[in-house]
């Protein structure tokens, strides 16, 4: 396969083909119509890989010319990635992967195309995919290895352009972030007839979207209908689930419109098929289908795609790499437009009818979980897209919005390496009174099958929101696989005694014995006296697992204030001209300490997005 001729090229500096590209974009500032912007990485996309230029200008390289394979661990598993090295420069490359469409695979692809045109493996990382770019880099490297590539070009730093170029645009719309609710607002408003720009952090469109199950909860659509429920009104189900302190308008809102939303994705093409969803009673839950009839696992980013290619099919750009980092407040308090930068590039942009925020949560951002979600302070990330760091707070302060945080995040019970899914796993035998939660000091805090905020509180007073879970062997061998895989990658404990597996966690095997001695008895005598939890069963001598989980969360809740007419509000109650909020960003009121359903983010997403983008459209057309 591989050719052994070696072949010597001159390669010249790429930054500079980007900076001229760059400053024929800047020339004709403040004239470039929406629809003319390229998109971040466009700027240099007629330099073909094998001319292409680097900083090493005038340096002699060698690269052995062939085709060669190399690979490493993506995410979800292997990636074999297939580059043809010819005249000296990588000019093909194929990646085979098993990472998830939407999310590893964009990213990969992104990934690809940065090596091609900057001919180094030292690429900015793909933000939303930072595993899959690393196993492409690793396997890539492995291939240079082979080519014997000298390292001083293909593995140099991509150079940052010294000074950003500045760039005007005005459009109708300005939406800030690609998931669920900013897709949305931006599709809307395009079909109301506006000019969108949508703005993204992120290498990668959709967000936590993207990671997400993509279930949307939702009474009255087609798929409803089809199946013969009738039910209608879900508000009041919900707003009981929420303790009665949501705000009962804003579920209505969502609810009443639910039907009706997924209707407008299916109507695109979205596919979806029924089923439960977190407690949902019904068949609420609209889940991607996999195209037999059956839900795809973390299909959310089938929901973005849908909602990003009409929006593309119809003339929208979209500007990844691009954070909005400022709101252009006028001296009346209206907001105008944005300042939002790329690697390359400062835009001010006037929004005529405004700008929406869909920037999702404040995982990412450990103050803002101190000072708006302190229950969640500790836990980790569980999903949620690495960009998702409260942007929508820190701007809607800047027009002197109200920000709301009921001081909780969404939970999750997580592994400890955050990869293997034995969390997911044993979680699920809470509910059936067959797992037991220690503490560090190997005793119960609480009773396993409260999943609110009694279990919040909780986890949050253990150090690292870090516990373990007991179960004996007698499980579902699917589960025992899983169990197995995270023994072997030394975050699960296995043993055939509790005393063994208290010396592997080197912690008391006195409170471990007599924790799940009392445990027994308890469970013998069906009450549990010390925690109340109703479905107490004993658990079997012999194999026994002990789980280290972690509280991580998929979410948080807060932020700007929001009306029904996705307005963001200042303290006074009045709306801030020309700013709206929809989504995980604003979903402050929404939400109170629990996740209310399986699908509700979504649905909320859709509702007050679409809201916002038809708002903001109209407002542009006065
Ligand atoms: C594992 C997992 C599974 C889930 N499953 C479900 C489910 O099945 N159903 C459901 O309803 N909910 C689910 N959720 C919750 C749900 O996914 C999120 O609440 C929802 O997707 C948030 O959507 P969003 O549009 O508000 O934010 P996101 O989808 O997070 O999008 C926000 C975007 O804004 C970008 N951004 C941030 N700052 C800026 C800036 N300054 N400028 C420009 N862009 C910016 C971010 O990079 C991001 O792309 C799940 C969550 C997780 C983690």
């Amino acid at each position: 396969m591989q050719k052994e001729k070696k072949c010597k090229v001159r390669l010249l500096a790429l930054c500079l083909a980007a900076m001229l590209a760059f400053s024929a974009c800047t020339s004709s500032a403040g004239e470039t119509p929406a629809g003319e912007v390229s998109t971040s990485g466009a700027a240099s996309e007629e330099t073909a890989a094998g001319e292409a230029e680097t900083a090493a200008e005038g340096q002699e390289v060698s690269i052995k010319d062939g085709t060669y394979i190399g690979e490493a661990e993506g995410y979800h598993g292997t990636i074999t990635v297939n580059a043809v090295v010819e005249g000296g420069a990588i000019t093909d490359i194929e990646i085979e992967h098993t990472e998830t469409t939407g999310i590893g695979g964009v990213g990969l692809e992104v990934a690809k195309e940065r090596v091609l045109e900057a001919q180094t493996v030292n690429i900015d990382n793909v933000s939303g995919a930072t595993i899959s770019t690393a196993g492409f880099k690793a396997a890539l490297r492995d291939i240079l290895e082979q080519a014997e590539a000298d390292p001083a070009i293909f593995e140099a730093e991509t150079p940052a352009p010294t000074e950003k170029a500045a760039q005007e645009l005005t459009v109708d719309v300005v939406v800030a972030g690609s998931g669920v609710a900013g897709e949305a607002a931006a599709l809307q408003a395009l079909e109301e007839g506006a000019e969108v720009l949508l703005l993204e952090k992120c290498s990668i469109i959709g967000g936590t979207t993207n990671a997400s199950g993509g279930a949307i909860m939702a009474t009255m659509s087609p798929l409803n209908e089809e199946a013969g429920d009738e039910s209608v009104e879900i508000a009041d189900w919900w707003y009981e689930r929420g303790e009665e302190k949501v705000n009962y308008d804003q579920l209505l809102f969502v609810t009443q419109q639910s039907g009706e939303n997924v209707k407008w994705l299916m109507d695109m093409g979205w596919e979806a098929v029924l089923g439960t969803g977190g407690d949902s009673v019904k068949e609420w839950s609209h889940r991607p289908d996999d195209g037999t009839g059956n839900r795809l696992a973390n299909g959310g980013y089938t929901v973005v795609q849908t909602m990003n290619s009409k929006f593309t099919e119809l003339g929208g750009v979209t500007m990844t790499d691009t954070p909005v980092t400022e709101l252009i407040i006028n001296e009346d308090g209206e907001v105008t437009g944005v300042i939002a930068e790329s690697k390359d590039t400062v835009y001010t942009i006037t929004a005529r009818g405004g700008v929406v925020l869909a920037t999702g949560g404040f995982d990412n951002s450990e103050e803002m979980l101190h000072e708006y979600a302190p229950y969640g302070e500790g836990t980790r990330p569980a999903g949620a897209n690495a960009g998702d760091t409260g942007d929508a707070i820190t701007l809607a302060l800047s027009a002197g919005a109200q920000i709301v945080g009921p001081g909780y995040t969404m939970p999750s019970w997580n592994s400890i390496d955050g990869v293997s899914n034995y969390g997911a796993d044993v979680a699920s035998l809470r509910s059936a009174g067959r797992a037991i939660e220690l503490n560090g000091n190997m005793e119960r805090f609480v009773d396993e099958t409260v999943t609110a905020e009694k279990e919040k509180a909780a986890m949050a007073a253990e150090e690292g929101h870090v516990f373990y879970v007991l179960i004996d062997g007698n499980q579902d061998p699917e589960m025992l696989e899983a169990l197995d895989a995270a023994v072997e990658g030394g975050v699960v404990f296995k043993g055939e005694s509790l005393a063994d597996i208290a010396e592997q966690l080197g912690t008391n095997a006195e409170n471990l014995e007599a924790t799940v001695a009392h445990w027994n008895e308890m469970a013998e005598n069906g009450v549990d006296e010390d925690f109340g939890n109703p479905n107490i069963q004993p658990l079997q001598e012999g194999t026994y697992y002990m789980c280290r989980i972690f509280e991580g969360n998929t979410g948080t809740y807060g932020g700007p204030q929001i009306n029904l007419d996705s307005e963001v509000l200042r303290p006074d109650g009045t709306s801030i001209p020309g700013l709206y909020a929809a989504g995980e960003c604003a979903n402050g009121e929404f939400y109170y300490r629990d996740y209310i359903c399986g699908g509700s983010s979504l649905s909320m997403g859709l509702a007050f997005g679409r809201t916002a983008g038809r708002n903001a459209a109209a407002r542009a057309a006065e």
